[in-house]
């Protein structure tokens, strides 16, 4: 097939999928749109219907002819209130207000959390947010079982609304029972990556991990105060990371949020993690077919900062204009990417190489390509792990990803730059460069009478052995091989 000029960019799109757009059709519409990686949020739905979607996903790469990524976002240890009497109530500020764990309904003087750790760490002088931060109450005497509170902000509040306690690391496992079963589900769909929500401790990634054992990649959400403190072990232990700006806008205050963003994004780009920015990047878009000045600006902000992806949350999952979110992110990705500016910035914000064959072989592909004004460099990989080194490097040139493993192209496709395909693998130096050139040709990612660049490991085949950088030329005379897929 042929690739559409959308996918050259180098920012990855990510969609969130739900009522507006679970079913082919619609995948299918926001994959031409310029979507590359799917999310199913298991905060809400059932198994059944992600196991519709999965194989909805599956039967659109089917037809598009490349490999599209799944993340399975799971709910984590999310605190919630119990229920009100007559559904809800309306705190003013400046009343007392007791959390007790009574399960009985609550009222205008106290509410169930039925949470009991949770009263084992709270002390006075603690804020307690409730429903996304719009009601704020401070910690004013506890208990082993109650929490007096004095109303900060007051407002009204309804059942099972979300608890967000910054200022404590919480007692609390990383992954609820809920979570576990939807990992056993998730992975039994070998879907690509999966999400963990509230992270506090790079031990709970640890957890996650033991688990998951590279069935699938890990991507920690940070989005808590808590996680903020150990970034950097936390990027060190996980595939990936997102900058989960909704729940992180609610436990630091919000002005915070945009420093917090280009901070994970530079922890994330010097370790070589992808790193995602998600949440409210179109929200307007919900309902209306055109975005605001200041979300086009936010998208635009995220692009320049070198994040791997963009993510849409509600926008497609539950919005009036899923599509036309998605060919939005695509137009600001591709503008931004298209000013010479981009990749100067990138050039001054480029992490330095490890000092490793496969970070010194990715730089030297940089270099020599950006020299020669290569049309792509063509990245022969097993695990992914190079060509996600190549694409730490930030080059101007594409990176055409060749590899034998559907996993690895499949879990590839949130990463910055990297145009993956999974092709049968070479045996030797002759086929590598014939490959390499028909496979540069057939994407279009690079024309006659253009050079490119190509990193491999000799012996071929064996995992983590980058070791030849070698310089071809493109004539056009290639026959393409059918048989060669
Ligand atoms: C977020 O909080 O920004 C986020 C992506 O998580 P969720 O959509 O699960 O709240």
């Amino acid at each position: 097939m042929t690739t559409p000029i959308h996918r050259l960019r180098k920012t990855r799109i990510i969609a969130t999928l739900g009522p507006s757009s679970n079913s082919a059709e619609m995948i299918e519409a926001l994959f031409n749109a310029g979507a590359d990686t799917f999310r199913l949020n298991m905060s809400h739905g059932d198994h059944a219907d992600k196991r519709a979607l999965v194989k909805a996903i599956r039967k659109v790469e089917k037809r598009v002819g490349r490999p599209i990524g799944i993340i399975v976002d799971l709910q984590g240890p999310k605190i919630r209130i119990g229920d009100f009497k007559g559904g809800k109530i309306l705190l003013k500020e400046g009343a007392g207000f007791r959390l007790d764990m009574n399960k009985k309904q609550g009222n205008t003087k106290r509410v169930c959390l039925p949470h009991p750790e949770v009263f084992e760490i709270l002390k006075p002088g603690h804020q307690v947010l409730l429903d996304d931060g719009k009601v704020r109450l401070e910690v004013v005497e506890n208990s082993k079982t109650t929490v007096d509170c004095k109303v900060l902000v007051g407002g009204a509040l309804s059942n099972r609304k979300g608890v967000n306690i910054p200022d404590a690391v919480l007692p609390l496992a990383a992954l609820t029972a809920k979570d576990r079963t939807d990992l056993d589900f998730a992975l039994e769909q070998k879907v690509d990556w999966i999400a963990l929500s509230f992270v506090q401790r790079p031990e709970d990634v640890a957890e996650a991990r033991k688990i998951i054992r590279n069935r699938a990649g890990v991507l920690a959400k940070i989005e808590k105060p808590a996680a903020l403190t150990r970034l950097t072990e936390i990027v060190e232990i996980s595939d990936a990371v997102m900058v989960a700006r909704g729940d992180l806008g609610v436990e630091a205050p919000l002005e915070e949020v945009p420093t917090l963003q280009r901070r994970i994004i530079a922890v994330a780009r010097e370790a070589g993690k992808p790193v995602v920015v998600a949440t409210q990047m179109l929200e307007s878009m919900i309902t209306s077919p055109v975005p605001t000045r200041a979300e086009v600006s936010d998208v635009a902000t995220a692009v320049y900062e070198g994040t791997d992806a963009i993510m849409l949350s509600a926008e497609s999952a539950a919005g009036k204009y899923p599509v036309e979110a998605v060919e939005m992110m695509d137009r600001v990705a591709r503008k931004i990417e298209s000013d010479p500016n981009f990749h100067i910035s990138s050039i001054d914000d480029r992490a330095r190489p490890d000092a490793t064959t496969a970070d010194a072989i990715s730089a030297g592909a940089r270099q020599v390509a950006g020299t020669l004004k290569a049309g792509a460099i063509v990245t022969f990989t097993t695990s992914g792990a190079t060509a996600v080194r190549a694409s730490r490097e930030r080059p101007v040139a594409p990176i055409l990803v060749l590899t034998p493993s559907l996993k690895t192209a499949r879990r590839l496709s949130l990463v910055w730059g990297l145009h993956t395909v999974k092709t049968r693998d070479v045996a030797g130096f002759e086929e590598m460069i014939a490959k390499s050139r028909r496979m540069a040709l057939r994407h279009g990612l690079a024309k006659a009478g253009e050079r490119i660049v190509i990193t491999a490991g000799v012996p071929f085949g064996t995992p983590g052995a980058t070791n030849v950088l070698h310089i071809a030329w493109v004539t056009g005379d290639e026959l393409d091989d059918e048989n060669d897929d």
